[in-house]
């Protein structure tokens, strides 16, 4: 077994995480920053940032820089990544230290190098190796790779999902859906006003989401607070689980759809691993109840949770790390 020195990151839409060898998981938070309108500034990264959201403090812009799956805000994505790494207090070595980066499959070429020249512009010095996400959660998900067998892994992560088949750490197909649990939560913040004229915040969505999940109880309600939207003054309401499930059907319908049409397109000689291996869901929106439940019945495959489904991209990626496994697979720079 090789251990390699080093530190891998997490760049997720709504979550970053970064895990240092010999420490484990060092950082995990949002992934956000707020910046100072006047001086450009960094105020706030991570947990604080995101706490500011959409509370319109005087003078500060709060980024989500990889908010919908693709770098919005480039800048803002190196200098978040940037302060994490610092947070995390690398020991100076001799010589480079190795870093692997996790980021959304649909950034483009330019995105990741940026990212790659930030992450070693850093002191210590890193040499950096860029991984497909799925890769990482396929590992994370404790599929075996090495032995070059069939993998089927669905990344419901905030604001993408990422649904790969894997050949060992090669990726035979894979589809990624710029929607997760940001779209779930923006149609029940929708479905709330239009039934309750009622504005609630984000939080209050995602908490929505959370509790009723995919109604499977239909009795089921939960309490919720927001502002009038006629009267402007805050006002409590009990929300119930079909409102919120019929609001997040459109999103779980097309994550289905694209676990279908992958089945459908899949190499026959994967076809006994995978069914065997079962599909295996990872990411914060595996977290979703019902969902597993309803893609298993789409798909007429079993599939399962993975442990922990957070953090399922940091522990593939740490175990790559670690142990230098799939180098080769990882799209370097
Ligand atoms: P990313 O990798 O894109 O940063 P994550 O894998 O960290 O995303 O997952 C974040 C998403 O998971 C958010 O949209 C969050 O609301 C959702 N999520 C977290 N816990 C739950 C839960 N218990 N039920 C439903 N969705 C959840
Ligand atoms: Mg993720």
């Amino acid at each position: 077994m090789r251990l390699r020195s080093g530190v891998a990151i997490d760049l997720g839409t709504v979550n970053t995480l970064v895990h240092v060898v010999g420490q484990g998981i060092v950082i995990e938070e949002p992934s956000a920053i707020a910046i100072s309108e006047m001086t450009g500034a960094i105020v706030a990264v991570g947990q604080e940032a995101d706490a500011l959201t959409d509370k319109e403090p005087q003078g500060v812009r709060v980024v989500h820089p990889l908010r919908d799956g693709v770098i919005a805000d480039l800048e803002a994505t190196v200098a978040m990544m940037q302060s994490f790494l610092r947070q995390a207090r690398l020991r100076r070595r001799l010589g480079r230290i190795a870093a692997v980066v996790c980021l959304p499959v649909e950034t483009t070429f330019v995105e990741r190098r940026s990212v790659v020249v930030a992450a070693e512009a850093l002191k210590p010095r890193c040499r950096v190796q860029l991984l497909d996400e799925p890769v990482a959660a396929a590992a994370g998900a404790g599929f075996d790779l090495a032995a070059g067998s069939g993998a089927f892994i669905v990344d419901v992560g905030g604001g993408t999902t990422e649904a790969a088949i894997l050949a060992g750490g090669h990726v035979v197909r894979t589809r990624s859906l710029r929607l997760g649990g940001n779209a779930m939560d923006d149609a029940i913040t929708r479905a709330v006003r239009q039934q309750h004229d009622l504005l609630i915040g984000r939080n209050a969505a995602r908490s929505l989401k959370m509790t009723l999940g995919l109604g499977q109880d239909v009795m089921a309600q939960a309490e919720v607070v927001g502002v009038d939207a006629a009267r402007r003054v805050p006002r409590v309401e009990r929300i119930s689980a079909p409102l919120v499930a019929r609001a997040i059907e459109p999103t779980v319908r097309a994550i289905c759809g694209a676990v279908e049409e992958m089945l459908a397109d899949i190499p026959p000689n994967l076809a006994e691993d995978i069914f065997r291996g079962k599909i295996r869901l990872a990411g914060g929106g595996a977290l979703l109840s019902g969902l597993a439940y309803r893609i298993e019945s789409a798909a007429d495959v079993a599939v399962v949770v993975v442990d922990d489904p957070l953090r399922c991209v940091i522990r593939g990626a740490a175990q790559i790390l670690e142990h230098g496994t799939f180098a080769s697979s990882a799209s370097a720079h």
